[in-house]
């Protein structure tokens, strides 16, 4: 059975999956936040601020009903005050250096900090307004900088490197080993050895960085919503109706009457997909293209500028040639070289495959009668079409069978199925919104093993795309249980009719349920070593390899009920939704592609005042012969994975080489025999779910697969080579 990877690309590299900004900005703070310069909360501050009092619920889940905006900013100076006193203790103690006193004293501070940044940071992402982009603005550099003084506390720093180097004779467990190994290297490539001038520069730098990043992305958020397109009756005829119904929620939102289509992925894709007006098209695409290069106040060319200068100068300051060595020492890539070697035996392949789905757009085009050339908004539209006519697939008749409630269950069921978990709904947990859901994991002996938050649908506040965070880390020294979130943006629907999900979002559902579970499943001693704290490279990979289960047919034939009559999908209708698999994988390839390339080039610049941010684009794309009808996935100005953090910066390939990665993973359950092979699922969840950043990525991936990744499958399920046999 061909796995389902076909669509990974394309759902995966829209998506801002466990290390968005958001969540790497909360958890880095839980294990390595630092001593800040300001004052504590107004006295009594902890008896009426819920972020500073102790917490009556269950798990002790935030009191999400109780915090209100006002609340974050004396809550974080006092919170900042009293981790930057605990850490100073530490730093301080009279007592030689020993791996308690130390770095188990570390792990243990900043609660108060981390759970604050945690639950702004969720709100800033899902549930912002005005105000929070207020506090968000004031609040990132200061967190820079407080986290700055903790990794360039020299007395701190001492210590942590007298253990590193006695490491071999304290008789460390290998946790401990492991957990010693990654805090010195987050010092170092924090700037912890730099000194005087050099310091202090770094530190500069640091919080100058942080704000571009918050600017990066607001700007992107204030150029997508600026824009919308009103459609005139007659604009709707031919349009699917649940396009109708998302353009009419889409004009609501706004206060307006009528249908509107805006630059949400959610909204604006379907419509290129399916309008019949090529003009429109053409209008919503270059508006979509063109978010953040607008020359007005919200414009990111500058914004661009900066960071790649300051990026350079610190990656410099620490001794690295480029931006991208520095990004990728310490991953499973190791070098700019291993990332860019795999982006290009990728690159032909999907080129030539994708030449040929130009070839058939054409030919469909001509059999019109048209003849106009092939332009960018035209790709998804007629490929839509030859689609439609080569697997028969109707968009409308596929969604009918994909309810939101049943590929939730699905998704469960298969986490059942694989690590013998299951979910149980709670309507009694505060949550900051009343669309978001709650459940219970339980093990099977039906402790709790964590809180599940699901945010599905879109709306005004919420930003785009999909994405794992969470509340707090399983904690093994405190026994705290993990409270991870999955947020989506489908489109919500009327009151009394069931959401649908199109294939594409069911997959996305999957992939940010697998990167839950690597949130939910964590059984670490430490925090900082919990969960998706894995290499960026690898961070994915939970995720990705979770979406094939979606499309095998004992999960679809159990779950893809239709809305109406509940019957099951129809054989031959998943039989084409498979089929379909490896179909515009050329497009998707290619498209990501174009990003990777761009990404990493701008990061191995070794003289930043030399780019041009308005050519580089073609400059890049141009080496190697692109296609001039597929463009970025994501353009530099609103490319949030390279400039709204650190997170996917010179590492947007790493989508890439998990797809290797899952591809390879799950023909190993292929080769089984059996998708539920209780054998690899053991050792997939003690190897890779379970172990959180406890072992080497490449070690955790050997012990799941018993050798090292290899690429064919991956270029064979996206249809670039053929079946051997
Ligand atoms: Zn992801």
């Amino acid at each position: 059975m061909k796995p389902a990877l076909s669509l990974s690309v394309a759902t995966s590299a829209l998506l801002l999956a466990a290390c968005s900004p958001a969540d790497i900005s909360a958890s880095r703070l839980d294990s390595s936040g630092s001593a800040g310069s300001e004052t504590g909360g107004p006295p009594g501050a902890a008896q009426t601020n819920p972020l500073l009092a102790d917490w009556a619920t269950p798990y002790g889940a935030p009191p999400l009903d109780l915090i209100e905006d006002a609340h974050f900013l004396p809550a974080f100076a006092s919170a900042i005050a009293s981790h930057a006193a605990e850490i100073e203790a530490i730093a301080s103690d009279p007592d030689a250096p020993t791996f308690d006193n130390t770095l188990l004293a570390m792990e243990m501070t900043g609660q108060d900090l981390g759970r604050i940044s945690s639950i702004f940071f969720n709100l800033a992402s899902s549930a912002s307004n005005d105000q929070i982009r207020a506090i968000q603005r004031e609040m990132s550099p200061r967190l820079a900088e407080h986290s700055a003084s903790i990794t360039l506390n020299p007395d701190l720093f001492a210590r942590i490197d007298a253990l590193y180097q006695q490491r071999d004779s304290l008789d460390l467990t290998a946790q401990q080993a492991r957990l010693l190994e990654t805090t010195h290297d987050d010092f170092i490539r924090a700037g912890a050895q730099l000194q005087g001038a050099d310091r202090e520069r770094f530190a500069a730098l640091r919080s100058e960085l942080a704000s571009l990043y918050t600017r990066f992305a607001q700007n992107e958020q204030a150029d997508r919503e600026s824009w919308s397109m009103e459609l005139s009756e007659a604009d709707l005829t031919g349009l699917p109706d649940y396009i109708v119904s998302a353009a009419a929620g889409a004009a609501a939102d706004r206060d307006r009457d009528g249908h509107v289509i805006t630059l949400a992925r959610s909204s604006v894709e379907p419509f290129l997909q399916a309008s019949p007006n090529r003009d429109q098209r053409e209008t919503a695409w270059r508006a979509w293209m063109q978010r953040g290069d607008n020359d007005n106040a919200n414009d990111n060319k500058d914004t661009i500028a900066q960071i790649l200068s300051a990026r350079l100068e610190l990656a410099n300051l620490l001794g690295f040639e480029t931006f991208a060595h520095y990004r990728t020492a310490g991953t499973m890539a190791g070098t700019p070289d291993a990332a860019m070697a795999l982006m290009e035996q990728v690159w032909w392949p999907a080129r030539d495959r994708a030449l040929e789905e130009a070839a058939d757009i054409e030919a469909r085009i001509a059999e019109a009668g048209l003849d106009h050339e092939l332009e960018p908004w035209d790709w998804r539209y007629y490929t839509q079409q030859v689609r439609a006519e080569r697997f028969d697939l109707d968009e409308s008749e596929v969604k009918a069978h994909l309810q939101l409630d049943n590929m939730i269950a699905a998704m469960f069921y298969v986490s059942g199925r694989l690590f013998d978990v299951s979910f149980h709904e709670r309507t009694d947990i505060p949550t900051y919104h009343p669309d978001v859901r709650v459940w219970e994991m339980h093990n099977a002996d039906g402790q709790v093993m964590g809180l599940f938050y699901g945010d599905f649908f879109a709306r005004p506040g919420k930003r785009g795309g999909a994405w794992m965070s969470s509340f707090r880390a399983q904690n093994g020294q405190t026994g705290q249980i993990p409270l991870i979130l999955n947020n989506c943006n489908y489109n919500k629907p009327a009151d009394g009719e069931p959401a649908l999900l199109s294939f594409t979002d069911a997959v996305t559902l999957f992939h940010e349920f697998g990167h839950g579970l690597h949130g939910l499943l964590s059984n670490t001693e430490y925090a900082s070593l919990a969960g998706t704290s894995v290499d960026r490279d690898f961070v994915e990979f939970p995720a990705q390899i979770y979406e094939h289960w979606l499309s095998q047919p004992e999960v679809l034939e159990r779950f893809a009920l239709h809305h109406d009559t509940g019957e099951p999908m129809p054989a031959a209708l998943l039989e084409r939704i498979l089929a379909a698999g490896t179909f515009n994988q050329g497009f998707a390839t290619v498209e990501f592609l174009n990003s990777g390339f761009v990404d990493l080039e701008y990061h191995l610049n070794t003289n930043t005042d030399t780019i041009k941010i308005d050519t580089f684009e073609n400059r890049i794309l141009g080496k190697r012969d692109n296609l001039e009808d597929i463009p970025m996935r994501h353009r530099s100005t609103h490319f949030l994975h390279a400039f709204a953090g650190e997170g996917y910066a010179s590492g947007y390939y790493s989508y890439l080489w998990a797809g290797v990665l899952d591809n390879d993973g799950f023909a190993a359950f292929e080769e089984a025999g059996d998708i539920f092979d209780p054998d690899l699922a053991r050792k997939l969840l003690d190897s890779v779910y379970s172990a959180g950043d406890s072992l080497p990525a490449m070690d955790a991936y050997i012990g799941f697969r018993g050798r090292e990744p290899n690429v064919e499958p991956l270029l064979h399920n996206r249809g670039f080579i053929k079946a051997e046999g």
